[in-house]
């Protein structure tokens, strides 16, 4: 298995290649969480088990792209099949599909993820298993009432196979979260709800690694730092790259950019 970091930046390349391939934004989105998913599956997730597989949420399904792309960076999915991206008959496109393999289920209705992934974690407490159940959240998706049922559920039951990663990029669609509805203090917020909390930067693989490794007796909320576009200069925290899909001459430039030496691990 590749490290985290050489994960991501595959999945980056394969992000920029495809979205420009078949014409659709919500890349920003996906830049935003390259790196968490690629901290999960480079050994975190222990996919693998069969039915006893930890099982993962993608709560902000329009993320899509960038699980798809982690998924054939770590060799899970092959190039061939992600090619289809937005083809008609595929079932890779712009939100996740549970007929996709190593995509357990389909998200894109945002603040439902976290109620998914405390059922699953329950249902691994019934079967008296191991295995854990993590969900992907945008920062968004903690303006939704749901988010914080489950949340105070998690807590109250000690779920501690639940872990809830919280990708806070401070943008929403059109908007900054500051600006739309505050969110802070998260880590307070989830603190008072019972839950295990760690704060770490969203891009830093190897910090992404031991917090996501972390069990403990309660659930856990990794918030994670992010930026929203991470990896393009031009996206980065610019609220157009929320819908906008890329033009040639932009295609190239992110291209150039990813290519080009970095001092990111
Ligand atoms: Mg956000």
């Amino acid at each position: 298995m590749m490290s985290a970091a050489s994960l991501a930046r595959r999945a980056r390349h394969l992000v920029i290649e495809h979205a420009y391939a078949a014409e659709v934004g919500h890349i920003g989105s996906a830049l935003s969480i390259v790196d968490l998913l690629a901290a999960l599956y480079a050994g975190v997730l222990r996919f693998d088990r069969g039915d006893d597989r930890d099982r993962f949420v993608l709560s902000k399904g329009h993320g899509a792209l960038a699980l798809y792309a982690v998924l054939t960076a770590a060799g899970l999915l092959d190039p061939t099949e992600l090619a289809t991206y937005c083809t008609d008959g595929s079932t890779i496109a712009t939100h996740p599909e549970h007929a996709t393999r190593y995509v357990d289920f389909s998200t894109g209705s945002l603040g439902q993820g976290l109620s998914v992934a405390a059922g699953s974690a329950l249902a691994a407490r019934l079967d008296r298993s191991s295995r854990r159940a993590f969900a992907l959240l945008s920062d968004a998706e903690l303006d939704e009432g749901a988010t914080w049922e489950a949340a105070l559920w998690a807590g109250h039951s000690r779920l501690d196979g639940l872990t809830a990663i919280i990708d806070v990029n401070g943008q929403q669609a059109l908007g900054y979260t500051a600006d739309v509805l505050d969110l802070e203090p998260i880590a307070d917020k989830f603190l008072a709800f019972q839950w295990a909390v760690s704060e770490v930067d969203g891009h830093d693989t190897v910090a992404l690694m031991r917090a996501l490794s972390a069990r403990g007796e309660r659930p856990t909320a990794v918030v994670a730092r992010t930026t929203f576009g991470s990896g393009v200069s031009f996206m980065e925290r610019s609220l157009e790259w929320h819908y906008r899909p890329l033009d040639e001459s932009q295609y190239e430039t992110a291209i150039q950019e990813l290519d080009a030496p970095s001092d990111r691990g």
